[in-house]
């Protein structure tokens, strides 16, 4: 099976993620902006038992908009968050996509929190779905009970 691995930029935290994510999505929200360093972030995920992370990582919580509690795990000597995870929906794991450093990376599906979009960005493909309602992010996409930020 298919197995990607993403780092942080040191290279000592790496997630190995089998097969392919059963959702791809760009955030928009001010939490991702600040996360990623970017004006939007992009993460794929995978239900729990497909990523194994190995190397050292600090965890940091805080409540997202929906009121889950989301957890990120960055790692502690470069700073990289290589993925988060949300009680919100339980089971699956968030993965950085910029941490796969693959230009040919699969696409995003959802784009959402556009209302947070700087307005000079675009996700382009007949596929995207736009959202600017963060109530919709929990329905969109495969699964209930999807959180993206
Ligand atoms: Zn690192
Ligand atoms: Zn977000």
């Amino acid at each position: 099976m298919l197995t990607r691995m993403a780092t942080c930029r040191c290279g000592q935290l790496s997630a190995f993620c089998e097969g392919e994510p059963v959702r791809i999505s760009v955030c928009h929200c001010l939490e991702c902006q600040k996360r990623s360093g970017s004006v939007f972030a992009t993460q794929a995920r995978w239900p729990d038992e497909h990523v194994v992370i190995s190397g050292d990582y600090t965890q940091w919580e805080r409540i997202a908009d929906s009121g889950h509690l989301a957890t990120y795990k960055f790692c502690p000597i470069c700073g990289s968050t290589l993925a988060y995870v949300n009680e919100g929906w339980p089971g699956v794991t968030a993965v950085a996509v910029g941490a796969f450093a693959d230009p040919n990376f699969p696409k995003p599906r959802f784009s959402v929190y556009e209302h947070r979009k700087h307005d000079w960005v675009e996700v382009q493909g007949n596929q995207v779905e736009h959202s600017s309602d963060p109530g919709i992010a929990y329905t969109q996409g495969r699964l209930p009970g999807v959180v993206d930020d």
